[in-house]
């Protein structure tokens, strides 16, 4: 038997339905509460679930539609963090947001995610992925009171991370990735304790894969015009890669269309499965399945097929829904093209 090659995948997150929450908005407001919300919650990973099976993903996601936001709606659910009182600081190194205070010692004292990701892989028959925030994204997501240090709160998040993590493995998911757009910003952080804190949330899965996304975040303003500051080739991910390389994470999620990332950077993930962004979420014109098999045909100069994973280059969130549904059939067609060539 042959391995399976080119399995297609998201990064995360997609638009969710206007019954919801507001349309077009990241950190959108639900639109419904109590036990209505609950169920619409479900109803909307249904959604999510149909939509990807529909266009042909293989390993599918909830589209994060029990969340509000990928990193607040996590501490939400830990003790030690104020939500009361938020404090303005500057995110990524590059916007200010307001956000959480952490106030006391973090803790979780009851699981967060665990019965979202119970309900995920009872709902479909294919492979899940579920996804967490990072611990050094948690920490620059929010103000810190406390700690006095970002590495010592980035330990104790990860250790909160891992307790989460150990069950959302037990519930039977596939691939646990945690999101790590800081790693484009903090480059000695994530040297220093970045991946340390890393491998710590993502110890012991229970034979489970893992995985990180990196990124250049969002297509929102603050980040096209950073974006456009970082020159004519990022060469950030030079000085991650070969970290993550070393280190016990099984898989890299990163963005290549539309991206200035030379490809050939990628050779410096030897050994990992590299999640190929090969569908832009900063922009709503749709790609073509040529314009997708066509980054995936440059990757694959440097990750073996079976490696190989075509993926969006970061969550669908703020996208239409029709847009996304777009994108999805696209990535899949242009995965199946090269498929094809391959024999
Ligand atoms: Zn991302």
């Amino acid at each position: 038997m042959t391995a399976p090659v080119l399995r297609t995948t998201i990064a995360g997150s997609l638009p969710k339905p206007s019954w919801l929450a507001e349309p077009d908005r990241l950190w959108a407001p639900w639109r419904l509460e109590g036990a209505a919300l609950d169920e619409g919650r479900r109803d909307a990973v249904r959604l999510a679930l149909f939509d990807q099976e529909r266009a042909g993903i293989d390993i599918v996601t909830d589209g994060e539609q029990t969340r509000r936001h990928f990193v607040t709606t996590f501490i939400e659910g830990l003790d030690g963090v104020d939500f009361e009182r938020k404090r303005t600081v500057r995110i990524r190194d590059r916007y200010d947001a307001e956000v959480p205070v952490v106030r006391a010692a973090v803790a979780r004292r009851r699981p967060v995610f665990v019965d979202d990701a119970r309900f995920l892989r009872g709902a479909t028959d294919r492979p899940v992925k579920f996804t967490l925030p990072g611990p050094m994204t948690m920490v620059d997501t929010l103000y810190d009171g406390h700690y006095g240090s970002r590495e010592k709160l980035a330990w104790a998040f990860a250790e909160i991370l891992n307790e989460e993590a150990r069950e959302i493995a037990a519930a039977g998911v596939d691939v646990i990735q945690f999101d790590e757009p800081a790693f484009n910003v903090f480059f000695d952080e994530v040297r220093d304790w970045g991946v340390a804190t890393l491998e710590r949330a993502a110890r012991g899965l229970a034979g489970r894969r893992t995985a990180v996304h990196i990124c250049y975040g969002y297509g929102i303003e603050a980040n096209i015009v950073w974006k456009k500051s970082l020159g004519g080739e990022w060469r950030q991910y030079e000085r991650t890669f070969p970290l993550l390389a070393a280190s016990a994470i099984d898989q890299v999620s990163l963005e290549c269309a539309n991206s200035r990332v030379p490809i050939d950077l990628i050779g410096l993930l030897a050994g990992k499965d590299v999640l190929v962004g090969a569908i832009d979420v900063a922009t709503p014109v749709i790609e073509s399945p040529e314009d997708v098999a066509r980054v995936i045909r440059a990757a694959l100069q440097f990750v073996p097929p079976e490696r190989l994973y075509p993926c969006t280059n970061c969550g669908m969130v703020p996208l239409a829904r029709q847009t996304a549904r777009g994108k999805l059939a696209a990535l899949s067609a242009g995965a199946a093209l090269v498929r094809a060539e391959l024999g």
